[in-house]
């Protein structure tokens, strides 16, 4: 699934390449990814005007349309990337970096595609077709963006639900501030959530200056003999609200808390 990082990068590429282009022709035609629209709804509502905003809150994405048009929501799915294709024909990707045993992609799986004035294009390219487009997603219901608020914000925001921390969280940003994955985010005392916020800002920015690319410390140690890269201990493997995760045995296992649920631990 893409994380916030991969959800930027695709974002700072449509502000950078495809804002303020006249849209020429809209292909909507795949009604799975562009439900609950009908073909041809896309089109009409987009055609002849032009991006001019990208905007993102969490993992969701939307740009603004000029002329007081709709806005244009865009969920990358799982792996689902963005492709704008300059005017000269330059192709540039934005979303989950490639990894370089992936098949060559197919025409197929560009599932919506804006094909701008000036003959370039944005394209959601998605082989999983797990994307979705539409028109005027209900962006205030999502709450906002971890990356955008402050920190005694965010301390509001982790405290008040009672959803396990890692249901947020990816594994980097819980090892970095030293909390485990089983922490219900309502138990998490103010020093825990101010470290997760740094945690998470210095994830997000150190991600987004890689192109997307998670480069933690800690991803490599993920697998089975794998050992806590600051401490040594040995790295355990479970699940924890529904997700796969990895922790260090030592150091995020907080009595505060209590260890993850050993029902649902599963030893890796
Ligand atoms: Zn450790």
């Amino acid at each position: 699934m893409p994380e916030l990082p991969e959800v930027e990068t695709a974002r700072r590429l449509i502000a950078d390449e495809a804002l303020h282009r006249r849209i020429a022709d809209v292909d909507d035609s795949d009604t799975f990814v562009c439900r609950p629209h009908s073909p041809g709804e896309l089109r009409a509502a987009l055609t002849g005007r032009m991006l001019t905003a990208a905007c993102r809150r969490g993992k969701a994405m939307w740009c603004e349309t000029s002329e007081n048009g709709p806005d244009l929501g865009i969920h990358l799915g799982m792996g689902g990337r963005i492709v704008v294709t300059s005017q000269d024909g330059q192709v540039a990707w934005g979303g989950e970096p490639f990894r370089r045993d992936v098949q060559p992609p197919k025409a197929e799986w560009d599932r919506f595609t804006l094909s701008f004035a000036d003959g370039g294009s944005l394209a959601l390219f998605d082989k999983r077709r797990l994307g979705r487009v539409r028109l005027n997603p209900g962006i205030d219901e999502l709450g906002p963006d971890a990356a955008e608020v402050t920190p005694a914000q965010f301390c509001d925001l982790i405290t008040r639900g009672s959803v396990a921390v890692k249901a947020l969280l990816a594994d980097e940003i819980l090892w970095q501030a030293r909390v485990s994955p089983a922490a219900r985010t309502n138990s998490l005392r103010r020093q825990d959530a101010a470290r997760l916020y740094r945690a998470l800002e210095s994830a997000l920015q150190s991600a987004i200056a890689n192109g997307g690319v998670h480069t933690g410390d800690v991803i490599a140690a993920r697998h089975p003999g794998g050992t806590c890269p600051r401490c040594g201990a040995e790295m355990r493997h479970g699940t924890v609200g529904g997700r796969s995760t990895w922790w260090c045995s030592r150091e995020q296992v907080t009595l505060a808390f209590g260890p993850p649920d050993e029902e649902t631990a599963d030893e890796g």
